[in-house]
């Protein structure tokens, strides 16, 4: 008898995805008392499963500790949660603010789920019950597919013309499904990923800032101070505003927590209006940028009226493969005129200097001084986006990402600038490519590829499950008179790097550890993103 309820229970433990007891359980405390987040975890992350008696008798260490005295040694003081992690088994969050105690663990479908229990409920079970495991939430219902074509039917709606995808753009899209990628478990878990979490407002400034181009680039090649390989310790360290509203580059932005445009809208608009002011709308439209987990829309509001655009998917369960719409789009806004009108006649700067100087001191800066100067004259800004500032010296060859008919701009084949939008995921295709069909300029043209994509509004890990397989494709730029690929790096090189004047030494060997030759900071902070040059195949 015995022996038969240890196999069924070995079978109910596989059944909920339990680790092999050979293997070993790995996972990591977190903790918020007062506020304020801790973790606390073995540098391998064992730890024991939920229905261990030593895992329910550590809980009440915990919580005697915090409720007597306060003394969290041992604990990291985080920024906030940690989610679960393709390496990790568990999650286990004590939230004694909240009262409640949290499992974040796997379900059947790989997806991040999780179960929640009353913490002062704790003391009267003895053990966790298998059954709870069964019932996880974040159930689907919570997931529907929000069709991103629905329309806001009191507000009248705006499409802007965003032309063809600079160079820029092509690279912007790219550090955009790169960051996406590397950080896809913050992204993937809904208990970060979630309007009341910091985790929205660190990278929603992310994707600003790199749909902005406002990052630094650096070039050091000492790379010791890069954390690397992003694993499932690994925090996003960069400053963010700790706010629902901020301007950005003269740009409203507004985080919301609504499901689906229309809503999200009528927030803004509120939102907006009690931020600003009505006077300054009574001389001046604002653009706003509002941002939800799952969506954006571009509203421009004057003190009459509220124009709005189409609800974007910002952050799709492909987009660790693929640039969002959305990212896209507000790429295309933040680099360009292509919305807000050109306002070079409104410069208040008082030194007047031709645009070639402007370019020269651009090129000369050091990275983060570029972004300031950039920001604090038109035409300087102007100048700053028309070049792949920063990254000097590289040319993007293919466009893989940003126009995906044929991976060229112009250039060589001289195609035409001609093109069309796809509707759906804005990418750009040329005319030419598409063959002799006439397109009207109001007809909405969807690509092949959209024709058939299921539903693209992110599930619980659904990045991680797109991300597809084998190397990750670089883009072909021109550096240093040679055609190379830029490369997403991982890791570190190992054995450590070389310096400058020695790297010669490592090409004589074959399979060197790749280089690092670019690192994308944040305000001093490493993003996530490392770049190097290979040899283009
Ligand atoms: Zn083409
Ligand atoms: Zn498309």
């Amino acid at each position: 008898m015995d022996d038969y309820l240890d196999e069924s229970e070995d079978d109910l433990l596989a059944e909920l995805g339990f680790p092999d007891k050979e293997i070993g359980c790995r996972g990591l405390w977190n903790l918020h008392l007062n506020g304020k987040w801790y973790r606390c975890y073995r540098p391998e992350g064992q730890i024991t499963p939920p229905h261990d008696e030593l895992t329910l008798s550590t809980l009440r260490t915990i919580k005697h500790l915090c409720d007597k005295s306060n003394n969290l040694e041992g604990w990291e003081a985080v920024p906030f949660s940690s989610p679960i992690h393709r390496d990790l088994n568990y999650i286990y969050t004590v939230d004694i603010d909240a009262d409640t105690f949290t499992i974040s663990l796997w379900n059947e479908l790989s997806a991040p789920s999780a179960v929640q229990m009353n913490l002062t409920k704790i003391h009267e079970i003895s053990r966790i019950n298998l059954d709870m495991m069964r019932k996880p939430q974040y159930m689907l219902s919570d997931y529907t597919c929000v069709s991103n074509k629905a329309q806001a039917k009191q507000f009248e709606t705006f499409e802007i013309d965003f032309g063809i995808p600079t160079p820029m753009n092509e690279l912007q899209e790219r550090f955009f499904t790169d960051l996406a990628f590397v950080w896809r478990f913050y992204l993937d878990d809904p208990s970060t990923w979630r309007y009341d979490s910091p985790v929205f407002r660190v990278f929603c400034v992310a994707f600003l800032r790199l749909a902005a181009w406002d990052f630094e680039v650096s070039f050091d090649c000492n790379v010791c101070n890069v954390e690397l390989p992003i694993s499932f310790a690994s925090i996003p360290l960069w400053s963010y505003p700790d706010a629902d509203v901020y301007w950005f580059h003269g740009y409203l932005v507004i985080l919301q927590d609504d499901l689906e445009p229309t809503a999200m809208i009528n927030g803004a608009v509120s939102t907006a209006k009690s931020y600003v002011g009505d006077s300054r709308l009574s001389h001046d439209d604002v653009c706003l940028i509002v941002i939800s987990p799952r969506h954006l829309v571009f509203v421009e509001l004057s003190r009459e009226v509220a124009l709005a655009s189409r609800g974007l998917v910002l952050l799709s369960n492909y987009s660790g493969t693929e640039c969002s719409p959305g990212f896209r789009a507000l790429a295309r806004v933040l680099t360009s005129n292509c919305w807000r009108k050109p306002r070079a006649h409104r410069e208040k700067w008082p030194v007047h200097m031709p645009l070639e100087v402007v370019q020269m001191i651009l090129h000369e800066l050091e990275p983060r001084d570029a972004v300031a100067f950039s920001q604090a004259s038109f035409a300087a800004e102007e100048c700053y986006y028309a070049s792949e500032s920063q990254l000097k010296n590289v040319d993007v060859q293919s466009f893989e990402s940003s126009i995906p008919c044929c991976g060229e701009r112009t250039g060589v084949t001289g195609l035409q600038t001609r093109g069309i939008r796809c509707s759906e995921c804005y990418a750009w295709q040329h005319l030419e490519c598409l063959g002799p069909k006439n397109y009207s300029f109001d007809y909405r043209y969807v690509c092949m590829d959209c024709e058939d994509k299921a539903c693209m509004v992110p599930k619980p890990g659904g990045i991680h499950g797109n991300r597809g397989f084998g190397k990750r494709e670089g883009c072909e730029v021109r550096a240093e008179g040679l055609v190379q690929s830029l490369e997403l790096r991982l890791r570190k090189p190992s054995p450590p790097q070389l310096p400058p004047e020695l790297q010669f030494l490592g090409k004589l060997v074959s399979n060197v550890p790749s280089h690092i030759q670019y690192t994308i900071l944040f305000n001093n902070s490493f993003s996530g993103l490392a770049y190097g040059l290979d040899d283009s195949c």
